[in-house]
């Protein structure tokens, strides 16, 4: 039985990580396997509480709270804890399409709302999803559904990102016949093109793919829709279209020097090195490398963090990653109280790395980039600063540099993309709850609706954009064999 204090008296644990200086050596996930026994006394720590706040999945401000996709946690831990993996598997099937992304790459809000956190530390919340979907493909539990009945009614998702995924799935699994176009050479979006391998291979974004086809999803690849089918060729042939496009537009720099060669968005960095890797060309460069490289990131936040860990691996000789704003605070603040996932300082992978490798913490505050520096060969050699915090302002510094990554954050949907779709600042517009856009066989749903944000709720948005979908076709199907009036 497990003890009615467990969450106190039992301390909370996570796998062991490979050692950084060991683990940038390759592009593998560095999480180690946790023995059973400690996943059955992390589970056990969970209270089953009656109102459980990990699984509310909402918007508190701008914070999230909870699962977005309303995952069924309280009930999965207890039966991992009884042993009972199988039944684990089925619980967390019906809330989450494809728990092998987000177990690896979720910030887990779902902990920062855990009820265990308010006078312990909370649930290993997302260790535990990994490991019970880690178990189910090993054990083969995982096998391809083939719906038994098909509706005969088609669907076009563009974007084949977890919002397309899951919408897919979704769709698929509802009998209705799927159609993803992909304007890449692989499927995943940014599971991908865009978190790098060692956050989430490659390999499994690949196997959910392959079991998607084997239910019946067709995938096309190096599809661009708006280029090479347009947007109303859809609508003609399909009874809905899906928009799932991401906000791929990057935000960039209009400053002096910016011409200058060296200077990339961090985007076509990342994605560089992931069809390197891909591609199998390790006695080759990528297109754009760190190698011996010092590169200055500009950016403190996530996509910031992936092109450090990216550029180490590279072998960079330096690595230096602004960020606009202060350091974060190290435990919860006043104005961040339980059940709000809070924003903290960490020491997320890439830093540890450059710990570990350069001796410090690459991340700089309050910096403000003001020109680009070059040499007579148009090659970015440095860049000029101002300091920005409470007690100094416009303090300049130069800084040396031949690899400059911009990671700044996205804009939204590239607007080529969208024409005759309303948008409203780089984000699709849609009809409340509806997810349905201006034009009414058109939807749209993740990113490219809501603005760059997380895996998570991308998916959330591909299920509830799913539902609408079906409902909507299915009401057509029904009015066009009514007869008129
Ligand atoms: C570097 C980086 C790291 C991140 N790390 C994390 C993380 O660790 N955890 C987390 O939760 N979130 C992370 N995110 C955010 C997360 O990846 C996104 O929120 C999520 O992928 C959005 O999903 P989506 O399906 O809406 O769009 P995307 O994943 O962007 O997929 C959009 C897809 O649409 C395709 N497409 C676009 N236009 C067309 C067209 N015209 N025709 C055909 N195809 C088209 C694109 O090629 C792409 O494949 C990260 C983001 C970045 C950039
Ligand atoms: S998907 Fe994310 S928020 Fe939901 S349970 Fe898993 S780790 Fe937590």
């Amino acid at each position: 039985m497990r003890g009615t204090t467990d969450f106190i008296d039992k301390k909370r644990e996570k796998p062991k990580e490979l050692d950084p200086v060991k683990r940038i050596e390759n592009w593998g996930e560095y999480q180690k396997p946790f023995p059973k026994e400690k996943l059955n006394t992390q589970a056990s720590r969970c209270m089953e509480c009656g109102t459980p706040f990990c699984q509310m999945g909402t918007l508190i401000g701008r914070q999230t709270s909870g699962c977005p996709l309303y995952n069924l946690i309280p009930e999965w831990n207890t039966l991992v804890y009884e042993g009972k993996w199988k039944e684990a598997y089925q619980r967390l099937l019906l809330t989450n399409n494809f728990p092998e992304f987000t177990s690896r790459a979720c910030p887990a809000p779902c902990e920062g709302s855990c009820t265990a956190g308010l006078v312990s530390e909370p649930v290993t919340i997302k260790n535990i999803e990994k490991a019970i979907i880690d178990k189910a493909f090993d054990k083969g539990w995982v096998k391809p559904r083939i719906p038994l009945k098909r509706t005969g009614l088609k669907v076009a998702v563009v974007g084949s990102g977890p919002a397309g995924l899951t919408a897919s799935d979704d769709l698929n699994q509802l009998g209705h016949s799927v159609t993803v176009f992909e304007k890449e050479d692989r499927f995943g979006g940014l599971l991908m093109y865009g978190i790098p391998n060692m956050k989430i291979e490659k390999k499994y974004v690949q196997r959910r793919v392959d079991l998607l086809q084997k239910e019946g999803i067709e995938f096309r690849a190096n599809v661009e829709i708006g280029k090479d089918i347009s947007l109303e060729d859809l609508q003609q042939e399909f009874d809905a279209v899906l928009l799932c496009i991401g906000a791929e537009k990057q935000r960039d720099m209009d400053i002096e020097g910016r011409h200058l060669h060296g200077i990339y968005p961090a985007m076509e960095y990342l994605k560089a090195s992931t069809k390197h890797f891909l591609n199998n060309q390790s006695n080759t460069e990528p297109s754009i490398s760190a190698k011996g490289k010092k590169v200055i990131v500009i950016g403190g936040g996530d996509t910031g963090a992936d092109c450090v860990a990216t550029a180490i691996r590279q072998g960079c000789k330096s690595v230096v990653q602004f960020g606009k704003h202060g350091e974060l605070p190290k435990e919860r603040t006043d104005d961040q109280p339980w059940p709000l996932n809070p924003s903290l300082f960490t020491l997320d992978y890439a830093y540890e790395e450059s710990f570990k490798v350069f001796g410090e913490d690459p991340r700089k505050y309050y910096i403000q980039t003001t020109k680009f520096l070059g040499d007579d060969q148009n090659n970015v050699t440095g860049l000029e600063t101002a300091l920005f915090n409470e007690s100094s302002s416009n303090q300049n510094q130069c800084w040396e540099a031949d690899l400059v990554l911009i990671a700044i954050g996205f804009e939204g949907v590239q607007e080529s993309y969208t024409t005759g779709i309303q948008t409203k600042n780089g984000r699709i517009e849609t009809l409340p709850n509806k997810f349905q856009t201006n034009e009414e066989n058109i939807f749209a749903a993740g990113d490219a609706k809501r603005g760059a944000s997380l895996i998570v709720w991308a998916m959330q948005e591909g299920k509830k954009a799913a539902k609408e979908i079906d409902r909507y076709i299915l009401r057509k199907a029904i009015e066009s064999q009514q007869p008129s009036a």
